[in-house]
């Protein structure tokens, strides 16, 4: 099979690459070192139009098909794993708004979610609950006819900075979803710095003390908040990282290239090594094939078809799962230079860990294929 991208996919593709070329790369190790995303560099995000990705036009966004998605979700994956982050997350919660928020939601968050005055975050797991998302502590309560939510949420991904937060809470005793603004009463965010990877995105701990929030906040109905709303945030969010995990080993590879072609040792250029061209084999065949499982899934999801969801948990598979050995070997080859803050081979080498534990861990995703296979 060989992709085939519309011309209008492969001229956005190519804006898409020119971009995080002139404006993400050349900030990410710093932004990396500095554990910190600059505001103008999220302003420029904006003025791309990605932050609207899936927000309708009506709505101030661009409404991309999925494959120009996943296009997006590469690019920026290539250049910084915290920028494709940023667009994950916030993609998240444009969603659920575009999907379960009623008219008079859409028309008071979307169009802010699409310009970038408001940045979304999405708040699921907390200091207790991971993989097991629906035991989630957070309590809402409708006091007065206000919601009062109680609890921690935790590794919230641009908490720092977000000012919309999706948050998850039982609210008579189910997993209900809300809407929480960064100056609601009783909200506090505190830094989560040292994280491994995507280091530049801004994690926090959220603080929820008796937080209020008017009750048109709730998103969808009572109980509808992980089974409904969590579950189609989680699928884009799979998708989104399978693609950006694709762009991680695409970097390696246009790296790997790169010092190859100039680095002599014993007298010729580490490319006419036959141990190197085995490492660079092995990254091109295996990028590609994971490059062909997310286009299956971004195929499959302009379809709408019901398989999506099966095809982007094995993109999301094996994408992360190969970037341990292509990463390891992005740095490998570059000796030294790749253990180094200069190279972003390093970066890639950690940010790849954290592909793995995100959106459903690889155990999560080796349990539900299987299981999956006999139905
Ligand atoms: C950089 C980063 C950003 C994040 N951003 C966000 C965010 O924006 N919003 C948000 O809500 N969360 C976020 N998270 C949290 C992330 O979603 C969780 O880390 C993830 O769900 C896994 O949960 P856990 O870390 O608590 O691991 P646990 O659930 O405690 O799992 C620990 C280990 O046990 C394994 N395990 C668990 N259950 C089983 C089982 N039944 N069978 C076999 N193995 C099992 C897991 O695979 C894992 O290897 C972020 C995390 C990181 C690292």
């Amino acid at each position: 099979m060989r992709l085939r991208l519309s011309a209008e996919q492969e001229q956005f593709q190519e804006d898409c690459r020119a971009f995080v070329d002139r404006e993400v790369l050349p900030l990410a190790n710093r932004m990396d070192r500095e554990e910190h995303t600059q505001a103008d560099l999220i302003r420029k995000v904006a003025e791309q139009g990605y932050l609207g990705a899936v927000i309708p036009r009506s709505y101030g966004g661009c409404q991309l098909d999925y494959i120009s998605l996943g296009l997006m979700h590469e690019q920026t994956g290539r250049a910084c794993s915290s920028i494709r982050s940023l667009l994950t997350v916030h993609g998240m919660v444009t969603l659920a708004i575009r999907k379960w928020g009623n008219e008079l939601q859409k028309q008071q968050w979307l169009p802010e979610l699409a310009s970038g005055t408001r940045i979304g975050a999405f708040g699921l797991s907390e200091p207790n609950i991971g993989t097991d998302a629906k035991s989630i502590e957070t309590t809402a309560e409708l006091v007065n006819g206000r919601y009062v939510l109680n609890g921690r949420k935790k590794w919230i991904t641009y908490g720092q900075i977000a000012n919309l937060f999706l948050i998850f809470a039982r609210c008579e005793g189910q997993p209900t979803a809300f809407l929480v603004e960064r100056d609601s009463k009783g909200f506090t965010a505190n830094a989560i710095d040292g994280i491994l990877g995507t280091k530049a995105s801004m994690l926090a701990e959220l603080h929820l003390d008796n937080c209020e929030v008017p009750a048109e906040n709730l998103l969808g109905r009572i109980g509808m908040g992980l089974s409904f709303v969590g579950t189609h945030c989680l699928d884009y969010g799979r998708f989104s990282i399978a693609f950006g995990a694709v762009g991680i080993g695409q970097g390696c590879l246009e790296d790997s290239l790169e010092y190859t072609s100039n680095r002599k040792q014993f007298g010729v250029v580490l490319r006419e090594h036959q141990l190197i061209q085995k490492m660079i084999t092995e990254m091109i065949v295996n990028v590609e094939a994971a490059r062909l499982l997310c286009h299956q899934a971004a195929y499959l999801a302009d379809l709408a078809d019901p398989d999506f969801m099966m095809a982007s948990w094995k993109a999301k598979y094996f994408a992360t799962s190969i970037l341990r050995k292509i990463t390891s070997d992005a740095v490998q080859i570059q000796g030294a230079f790749g253990c180094s803050t200069d190279s972003n081979a390093q970066r890639y080498f950690r940010d790849a860990k954290i592909m793995e534990i995100i959106e459903g861990t690889t155990q999560m995703h080796e349990m539900i294929i299987a299981r999956h296979a006999y139905i």
